[in-house]
């Protein structure tokens, strides 16, 4: 066995239908007196409901989370946390808020009490993101990670279906890159492919039991797999494209990892034999990125970049940005094989046509 460092996970996850009922004890376990919640204007309500929890202990309420967490949102995010001495941030959200409270956090080491509402993973990761004037840096600080994640798949049943399906796929996508990271280990290994095995065997039921609460615990359980993977090992080609595409072409976060997947997988093919076949076994396929290609298309997903709005005489750029500085990657990065990726992905070719372009 190969020699390797892991990295725990946060410190505690509350999981179960129902679980939000425990947020008091879980504060009390953190010693907060003065609670800041936080979501987006679009989940105020559920924002309000938890702030009714918290009773006496929730001092304030932040709504105006958005996506890439602004430097100014940021800012005036951790003026508010400041002005009423707050103790702990409580993100009820998806990435953007948690991101939210993680920008807050790593300037003031508050804890965070996470709440996951979509299936990002950002709850289990030491990574922040901050966009300043149209550029998004993102970094790793130990300052930033959840001090608990709740975890209850009640509050996923408002999430769209089709948000709620790419947001599993980007889950996927954590999942199949931990599996070809270049400190890969063993038991991330095992969490990446059972990941990859709850979300596989709950997406197709989501079209049919939306409301299903076994359907959406088994993908949120999926969700904390593949986020506790993003956080513990690097990722590669295919998160370096999303963040390129998303941060610089401003497509939506979890549809451009649900187009890029499969052409990242077909890419790395080769190069990456016994992760692909972890994948294929973990989804039941014979071939890794072409049955990610076939799940999205019986999902109805989105296939191609042209459909989430990428323009096509942009594509040279991305593709330059994406290779313009070094990073690991199991195949090495070469500029025109990433711009024919981007090809495939643009039009939603086949990935194991795809591959033979190549
Ligand atoms: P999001 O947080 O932007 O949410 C998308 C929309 O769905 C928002 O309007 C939100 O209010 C709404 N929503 C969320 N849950 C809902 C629910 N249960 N019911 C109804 N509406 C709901 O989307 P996301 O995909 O979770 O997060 C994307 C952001 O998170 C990106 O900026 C990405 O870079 C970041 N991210 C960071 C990490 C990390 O480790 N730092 C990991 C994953 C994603």
């Amino acid at each position: 066995m190969k020699a390797f460092a892991y990295n725990a996970l946060p410190g505690r996850v509350v999981f179960g239908a129902g679980a939000l009922q425990h947020l008091p004890r879980e504060i009390e376990r953190i010693r907060a007196e003065r609670v800041l919640v936080l979501s987006t204007p679009q989940q105020r309500a559920q924002a309000e409901d938890i702030a009714g929890r918290l009773g006496e202990r929730c001092v304030g309420l932040y709504d105006r989370a958005v996506m890439h967490v602004p430097i100014e949102t940021a800012r005036a995010a951790r003026e508010e946390a400041k002005r009423l001495s707050a103790d702990c941030a409580v993100a009820v959200g998806g990435g953007s808020t948690i991101g939210l409270g993680k920008a807050i956090a790593l300037e003031s080491d508050l804890p965070i009490l996470a709440i996951p509402t979509t299936y990002a993973g950002s709850e289990m990761t030491p990574i922040y993101g901050l966009t300043e004037n149209g550029q998004k840096r993102t970094g790793r600080d130990p300052r930033v990670l959840p001090t608990t994640v709740i975890y209850d798949p009640l509050l996923t049943l408002t999430l769209p279906v089709s948000l709620s399906i790419t947001s599993a796929l980007n889950a996927m996508a954590h999942c199949v890159e931990a599996l070809y990271a270049e400190d890969a280990n063993p038991v991330v290994s095992l969490m990446a492919q059972e990941g990859i095995r709850a979300l596989a065997r709950s997406l197709p039921k989501l079209k049919t039991n939306a409301d299903d609460i076994e359907v959406r615990g088994d993908l949120l359980y999926g969700a904390w797999l593949a986020g506790a993977a993003l956080g513990a090992v690097g990722m590669s080609i295919h998160h370096k494209l999303c963040h390129t595409l998303g941060g610089s072409f401003n497509l939506p976060h979890s549809e451009v990892h649900t187009v890029i997947l499969p052409h990242a997988a077909a890419y790395n093919r080769a190069a990456a034999p016994d992760a692909m076949a972890h994948v294929a076994a973990a989804l039941g396929v014979p071939d890794a990125p072409f049955g990610i290609w076939e799940l999205e298309r019986s999902l109805g997903a989105p296939l191609t970049l042209k459909e989430i709005g990428m323009k096509e005489e942009d594509l040279d750029r991305a593709a330059r940005l994406a290779t313009e500085r070094p990073y690991y990657n199991p195949r090495p990065i070469e500029f025109g094989a990433i711009r024919a990726l981007l090809d495939d992905a643009f039009h939603g070719r086949k990935p194991a046509e795809a591959t033979a372009l190549h």
